[in-house]
């Protein structure tokens, strides 16, 4: 539906076709650091690996790439492998304007959108710092936050973006990686059990606030030829599998030690996290669940949606139902911080 309306504008209207390619080298900077914060630029890869991409721009002032329209600056980037990648680089506020709408519903109780946008804001300017060297800051994907372009911007997100315009999340008076997730299901997890961060506002707390969240509960059933095949490609050698089973579980409820036996003896020791990787995070929602082998499907009985670290997204929007602002939203899931503004960090 949108891309037909999208391409019908772009028919009625004359564009400056701006087929731009750069040659890529390290340390290519699309954005900078400006002197003012409310300048702070964000890079974001908003495709990679293609052959060739035709970028237009628009009379609106936006760059339309495919049908979808973008804010700011679109750059079409050559790699050393002779595909190319889209760079969009634009303000960290209207970046944030059309990562909202992906993360969290639009019709949402305005306090948890605007804990949302805090979160991601602290999110993206970690990231911006780490990434001064590289070609781009963050992904327009799951790995960093969803980013949708122009298309994906909300009334009420946009809103909830300008309310706290500056606001950032702050541990011993720094930004931190404020991550988030969908549905904790009970338990927030410890961030060092996934990655090596280790950070007070990150070990995880309690969440009663979930439990309306349509990802609480999930299912998934699969042959076990896909878990033999899941593990073949990752390395592991095993053959017909005769049993699963979740050995131990961390303190949050999540897998910690998952062992797969074959007919002949041999077993494989994973951990949750790499169980939920070799299988696909979309299929296996989280790495809170129970198995069961019947015959030759596994049978998977999971809570909860992400890796369960920080601010539960879900339960955020239970907070909110009940009257609760944004910064005690943000003080229960990152326990420990302050919001501040962007002026007082060190970039
Ligand atoms: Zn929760």
């Amino acid at each position: 539906m949108f891309e037909t309306k999208a391409s019908d504008k772009m028919k009625k209207a004359s564009f400056l076709i701006v087929t731009a390619l750069f040659l890529f080298a390290a340390g290519h900077t699309v954005g900078v650091f400006a002197d003012n914060a409310a300048d702070i630029v964000v890079r974001v890869l908003i495709m990679d690996d293609k052959d060739s991409v035709t970028t237009k721009k628009g009379r609106d002032g936006n760059t339309y790439l495919n049908g979808r329209r973008f804010r700011g600056k679109v750059d079409v980037v050559k790699k050393n492998n002779g595909k190319v990648m889209v760079i969009n680089s634009l303000g960290l506020d209207e970046y944030l304007y059309g990562v909202l709408y992906h993360e969290v519903s639009h019709r949402w109780p305005m306090e948890a959108l605007k804990a949302q946008a805090i979160a991601a804001r602290t999110f993206a300017l970690y990231q911006i710092r780490q990434s001064r060297s590289q070609p781009y800051d963050l992904r327009n994907d799951i790995y960093s936050q969803v980013y949708g372009g122009r298309e994906s911007e909300k009334w009420a997100t946009t809103i909830a973006v300008n309310r706290t315009k500056g606001q950032v999340l702050t541990y011993k008076g720094d930004i931190f990686p404020a991550y988030y997730h969908a549905t904790c299901a009970g338990h927030t997890e410890d961030a060092s059990n996934l990655w090596n961060v280790d950070l007070a506002p990150l070990k995880g707390v309690e969440c009663n606030f979930c439990s309306e969240s349509p990802h609480y509960r999930w299912t998934k059933n699969m042959p076990l030829s896909t878990l033999e095949d899941a593990l073949d490609k990752n390395g592991y050698k095993i053959g017909n599998i005769s049993s699963v089973a979740v050995l131990t579980k961390n303190r949050s409820g999540r897998a910690d030690k998952i062992e797969i036996k074959d007919d002949t003896g041999r077993s494989v020791i994973l951990t949750g996290k790499d169980f939920r990787q070799f299988l696909g995070p979309n299929d296996i929602r989280s790495t809170k669940f129970n198995m069961v082998v019947r015959g030759p499907v596994l049978t998977i009985d999971g809570v909860g949606w992400g890796h369960g670290v920080g601010m539960c997204q879900w339960g955020a929007y239970g907070m909110s139902r009940t009257g609760m602002k944004a910064d005690e939203i943000l003080e229960h899931y990152y326990p420990g911080t302050e919001i501040s503004t962007i002026d007082k960090i060190k970039l």
